[in-house]
Formats: structure tokens, sequence, C-alpha cells
């Protein structure tokens, strides 16, 4: 119970009639990643939201994922027993919701593909949908006629307001990892990751978009999870958001 309410979750215990072990209420009180490295599985637990686990003997089975650093020390280990958040798809801001320019061609990705390489915009982050809105255009914007691409680079792109922004999609080859493209979609999250850390609506948003990528067959089942610096000499993602994505289950270097 006292390493449980070091993890920021709130228990409630019940017996359960006729069952052999006590049914475990977990409710958390900030957004929680729960990661269990045994089986590759991961789930995002919302405020408020409660899931029910039961104990198990092997230790360190479950690792709590908390402002981006491993809590470790679970004298007893929990399975998840549910897990909703895992399905669903993220609310993705279509093209036409952030008034996105026409592309100027258009290359089909073929999919599921094997990489999903993780990005940051190299600019300030912005926590409204309106200012992001402001964000994904001026990249678009840069991208077209600094660049002189057919479009925004990116497959996809998120704000720390939790929003994901579509770029060109999970069904067109985006410009945004050398020799990559054909081969991965390209999701970047906006901000400067080398000097911040990115917030908690952006990684969840980032979770929930890989497993909603990966559950729509857009990734393999057993995607490879890069930092752009994995694949080409640049910074990118910065540090704070890159150690973040290494310890998640599909992370290869
Ligand atoms: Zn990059």
């Amino acid at each position: 119970m006292k390493v449980l309410q070091i993890m920021v979750l709130c228990l409630c215990l019940h017996s359960l009639s006729g069952a052999t072990a006590p049914k475990i209420c977990a409710c958390a009180l900030k957004p929680t990643l729960l990661i269990n490295f045994a089986s590759k599985d991961t789930c995002m637990i919302w405020p408020g939201a409660c899931l029910e686990v039961s104990h198990l003997n092997s230790p360190s089975w479950v690792h709590v994922v908390r402002n981006g650093k491993i809590m470790q020390g679970w004298r007893k280990s929990f399975q998840i027993k549910l897990c909703q958040h895992q399905q669903s798809c993220p609310k993705i801001i279509t093209r036409k919701e952030w008034g996105a320019l026409k592309p100027k061609a258009r290359t089909p990705l073929s999919t599921p593909v094997k990489y999903a390489v993780i990005h940051h915009s190299d600019t300030p982050k912005c926590h409204s949908k309106m200012k992001c809105i402001e964000r994904v255009r001026s990249i678009q914007e840069y991208h077209m006629h600094h660049n002189h691409w057919s479009d925004i680079g990116y497959n996809f792109l998120i704000g720390s307001d939790g929003n994901v922004y579509e770029g060109r999609g999970s069904d067109t080859v985006g410009a945004h990892t050398k020799f990559y493209n054909s081969q991965s979609i390209g999701i970047c999250v906006i901000g400067n990751y080398s000097s911040s850390r990115p917030n908690w609506p952006s990684l969840i948003a980032l979770k929930r978009l890989l497993s909603c990528l990966k559950n729509n067959k857009k990734l393999k089942n057993d995607y490879s999870l890069k930092g752009h610096r994995d694949l080409s000499p640049t910074k990118c993602p910065g540090k704070y958001l890159y150690n973040n994505i290494t310890h998640w289950p599909h992370y290869k270097y």
C-alpha cells in the first residue's frame, strides 16, 4: 500500500466474492504511464480513471513512468487487468481543421511500416489549440516555401495542448528522415526538447497515437520506435524527449 501511494495511485481494496485474490482498484491522481516490460505492453492511466490490478509474485514486473522518469521500487508487482485507454485513438485535428495548404504532390506510403521516427520542431511550444494551429501552419509554410518540399514534412505533429495534428497522415510518404521516409511514419512533437522537457499531454498523445497506428496496421506489430538522432547526425528530438522514448517498449537503438 505504501509503495503505491508513492506512485500517486490511490487504492481501494475490496474483497471479491468467490475470487481467490482480493480485487484492487487503482485510481490515478495524475496521468501515469504503466509499462509491463515482460509483455512489452504499456498503458496510460488518466486522472480519475480506475483500473483493476492483481498481485503477482515476480518483482519489478511493472514500472511507473512519471515526469519522464521510471519510478522503481515496487516491492510487489501487479497485473493490469483493465486499460481501455490503450485501445482508443487520440483525437486528430485534420488538415482542413488547421487550414493546411494543398500539397504540391503526394507519394502513397505502403503500410504497415517498420519504423516510427520521433522528432521535435525546434520551435517554441504551443499550449492551446489556437496557438498550435498557428505553429503547424508556420511549419508547413517553412517546409513548402523555404525548403521547397511538396507539403509539411511530418506525418503527424503533436502540441503541448495534447492534440495530434494531421501532417501528411499515415498514407503518404513524409519528408523527415533521409533514407527512411518510405518505411516510416514521422511524428513531430512541437517544441525544443534540448532545452525543456515534454509535458504530459504531449507524451500521452504520442503514446496513444503510436498504439492507434499499430492497431490500425499503419505500423507493424513489431515496429521499431526511433529518435531522429538514431538515424541521422542530428540532436533531434532533443535529449529530454529522446530520454523519454528510449524507455518505451518498442524503442530499439
Ligand atoms: Zn527530426
